[in-house]
């Protein structure tokens, strides 16, 4: 086995990468021409490439690294487990000290009710077994035509057949054979784009009142549940108007519809609180849990699920679960990320500290000719691009290929901001200081001017 270390030429170990490795979400022979950049180490809110440059993560990794990059502590809690019990599983009437210990924890942090955690090893999982369990749950209770699961267009909830049956991404289900059947989408609370000449109130209960016009058509007795991000999150950081959360609540109650809150991106502080839901006074039988939960140290999710709902599931075998459902290194490493979250006070530095400065930077990019507008809630946003602020009209020629370019620009000034379309998204480490939110701004900026200087040269605007 040759031996392969950051120390190697940033060319050698992309060639080797290009070989051997496929990347998701990627064109790989494009890829392959190009070179994957190679991240070497992180500290904080910053990566270093293999080229020596100090790239400040504007998104967290995926949205996952809500502590911060390079804590110590984090592997130590690795190394002590893994030395003690690297694995064992949770079927067949056994557990351990990290399941228990992280399941109690997550019950005491989790909104009042919600007691019982199903452990996954991603979102994607998690979401997969959702589906099972609310199915599950109508066939329990003598209702077996309950099945269907009515979710948004252009939601993320996952990559596996389920969850990305769940997720309304188009691009995704035009490959292999997704939906799965019994999966309906309906539209999503995106004003920006969608709101045309509507109020934001109004298209937040236009958009919810598509959830009761769906349950009517495919009959109350058919539908189990509904599932929704609280903010989406890869959907563009798509914070819904005030209107449309109360309504959706309305509606399940009314229809007796399971409610799935999928706060992978939103849980564990991003919003402000623990959950998304409690920043929109959602009340969900299940919440999908994953990156936050160990801010990316370890892989692990889960269900978080209601008692009403675990007491159905509880009384028949579910005949469900994955090897690595309540990993012992992962429970462990989660459980140092929820002690650190709270030691640190980092939920409150996101809404009284962090997230007020950087709603302040956001807002000030909003004066940028390119910015039609910030949206922010704690620490995700994003800032829709486009040539005529007023109209909030779309660029003339492919969608995309402005937030592209801005992407690159971004870059090429050491800072990661992701986009989704044209329109760009951000969710940093949870612990970035009001300084390096200043850093973020002044390199968003830079971007942001030489984009539009590139794409006023092409034509493009
Ligand atoms: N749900 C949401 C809301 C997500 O954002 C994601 C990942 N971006 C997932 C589910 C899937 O999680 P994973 O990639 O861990 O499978």
């Amino acid at each position: 086995m040759t031996m392969i270390t950051n120390h190697m030429p940033t060319a050698e170990l992309q060639a080797i990468d290009a070989a051997h490795h496929m990347h998701p979400f990627t064109t790989n022979d494009e890829l392959a021409e190009q070179g994957a950049r190679v991240i070497t180490r992180a500290k904080g809110v910053f990566l270093t490439d293999s080229e020596g440059n100090e790239i400040l993560d504007g998104m967290a990794g995926l949205w996952c690294v809500n502590i911060g990059y390079g804590r110590t502590e984090m592997a130590e809690v690795a190394a002590r487990q893994m030395a003690e019990l690297p694995y064992y599983n949770t079927f067949f009437k056994t557990t351990h000290v990290p399941a228990i210990a992280l399941s109690q924890e997550i019950a005491r942090l989790a909104p009042e009710g919600m007691n019982n955690v199903f452990f996954a090893g991603s979102g994607s999982e998690a979401n997969d077994t959702n589906i099972r369990m609310v199915r599950t749950y109508w066939a329990e209770k003598g209702k077996p035509s309950k099945s269907h699961i009515i979710s948004r267009k252009n939601a993320y909830h996952g990559s596996s057949m389920g969850s990305g049956s769940l997720g309304g991404m188009d691009y995704m289900h035009a490959q292999g054979g997704m939906p799965i059947p019994g999966i309906h989408h309906i539209g999503q609370p995106d004003w920006w784009a969608e709101g045309g000449d509507m109020t934001p109130e109004e298209f937040g209960l236009a958009r919810a009142r598509e959830l009761e016009a769906k349950i009517e058509e495919l009959g109350e007795d058919n539908v189990a549940a509904f599932i929704a991000e609280p903010v989406q999150g890869a959907g563009g950081v798509i914070i819904p108007p005030e209107t449309y959360w109360p309504e959706i609540q309305r509606i399940c109650d009314k229809y007796e519809i399971l409610l799935i809150a999928d706060e992978v991106i939103c849980g564990f502080g991003r919003t402000g609180n623990w959950f998304g839901s409690q920043t929109f006074g959602i009340r969900p039988h299940i919440m999908t849990i994953a990156k936050g939960l160990s801010s990316g140290y370890q892989p692990i999710g889960g269900s978080v699920v209601c008692d009403e709902v675990a007491s159905v599931i509880g009384a028949t075998e579910f005949n469900h679960g994955y090897t690595y459902s309540g990993h012992p290194v992962a429970s462990a490493v989660a459980l140092k990320n929820l002690q650190i979250l709270q030691d640190e006070n980092i939920l409150d530095h996101v809404r009284n500290t962090a997230g007020p400065a950087f709603r302040a930077g956001l807002e000030g990019l909003a004066d940028h000719p390119l910015v039609g507008g910030a949206s922010v809630i704690g620490l995700m946003g994003s800032l829709p691009l486009t040539p005529h602020k007023e109209s909030r009209a779309k660029f003339a020629g492919e969608a995309g290929a402005i937030g592209l370019m801005c992407r690159e620009r971004c870059f090429a000034n050491n800072l990661v901001m992701r986009h989704v379309g044209d329109r760009m998204v951000v969710s940093p480490p949870l612990v970035i200081t009001p300084d390096e939110i200043n850093i973020f701004m002044d390199r968003a900026r830079k971007a942001l001017d030489e984009t539009w200087q590139k794409a006023d040269k092409e034509g493009l605007l």
